[in-house]
């Protein structure tokens, strides 16, 4: 069989979280290349794993790679572990993945945590369907023109921040996206872990006031743009079919044949305008 590179994610912030299989790949492997072996040293004593460790340290990137790939080619099976989290999710990775799936050597994802779930599925806003936008670029254009690309996103986002730039980022997503349903996400997992829930006004008040230390996940909700603009459609053409004594879902069936909206859709707005007696998104 050939040499393997095992994708094995581990703990961000609460060493409790490792899996039972990512201790068996990173105990049984050949070598382990982390993001940074200090750091992964730390996890390495606290589980009794012997395994050697070489640097896979991002910024080398594409020399690490190589190395990398000359320990498959030898037959050695090799874990790829990052400081926090899942390998490859803003952290180094990506190309060493890509160059085993050309080489044709095994990969094996162990899955575990990631900052970007916890945070999603913490948040109370929409799962179904979300935007992982990982860090944004730090400033200029890019900043900008990134930003602007997700005024009209309707699903659910979620950014990475390190804590001294999350301030200068809440304000601007305010500006730009508008004062939104968000979540902030702080150190997960740890002791002092915090989920500071409101509109972004409300979580940029609390970070003014408080100050942010440790790391972040924002959370915000998609736009509702669209659907204000669906609706308020809706809302006149159900005043204009008012009074035909018709049932739910024949007022979903004819409303959805005047306007551009699934009958369903409109349905389940029929429900939910009942029930709430009001529009809001
Ligand atoms: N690979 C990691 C993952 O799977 O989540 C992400 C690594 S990225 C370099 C580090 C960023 O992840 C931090 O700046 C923060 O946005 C987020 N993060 C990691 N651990 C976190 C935690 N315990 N609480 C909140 N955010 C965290």
């Amino acid at each position: 069989m050939s040499a393997t590179l095992y994708i094995v994610s581990t703990p961000i912030g609460n060493l409790g979280d490792i899996t039972l299989r990512a201790l068996e790949v990173l105990k049984d492997v050949d070598v382990v290349a982390a993001e940074d072996t200090r750091h992964s040293r730390k996890l390495f004593s606290k589980f009794g794993i012997k395994t050697p460790l070489i640097s896979y340290f991002g910024a080398k990137e594409e020399l690490k790679c190589k190395e990398v790939m000359k320990l498959l080619a030898s037959g050695k099976d090799v874990a790829l572990i990052s400081d926090a989290g899942t390998p490859g999710i803003s952290d180094p990775g990506f190309d060493l993945i890509r160059e085993v799936i050309r080489e044709g050597y095994g990969l094996i994802s162990i899955p575990g945590p990631s900052a970007v779930i916890s945070a999603l599925t913490l948040s109370g806003l929409p799962t179904a369907r979300f935007v992982f936008e990982g860090f944004l670029p730090p400033k200029g254009s890019a900043r900008k023109k990134r930003l602007e690309s997700l005024v009209d996103e309707e699903r659910t986002l979620v950014i990475y921040e390190s804590p001294r730039r999350t301030l200068k980022t809440l304000r601007e997503l305010a500006k730009i996206l508008g004062d939104r349903p968000a979540v902030l996400a702080r150190e997960l997992t740890k002791l002092y872990e915090e989920l500071v829930r409101g509109k972004l006004s409300d979580i940029i008040k609390k970070v003014e006031a408080t100050g942010l230390r440790g790391e972040v996940v924002l959370v915000l909700a998609g736009s509702c743009k669209k659907t204000q603009k669906e609706t308020a459609g809706l809302d006149s053409i159900l005043q204009e079919i008012a009074g035909k004594g018709l049932s739910l879902k024949d007022s979903a069936e004819l409303a959805s044949s005047m306007i551009d909206m699934p009958k369903r859709a409109v349905y389940q707005e029929l429900l939910r305008m009942k029930s709430e007696g009001e529009k809001k998104c």
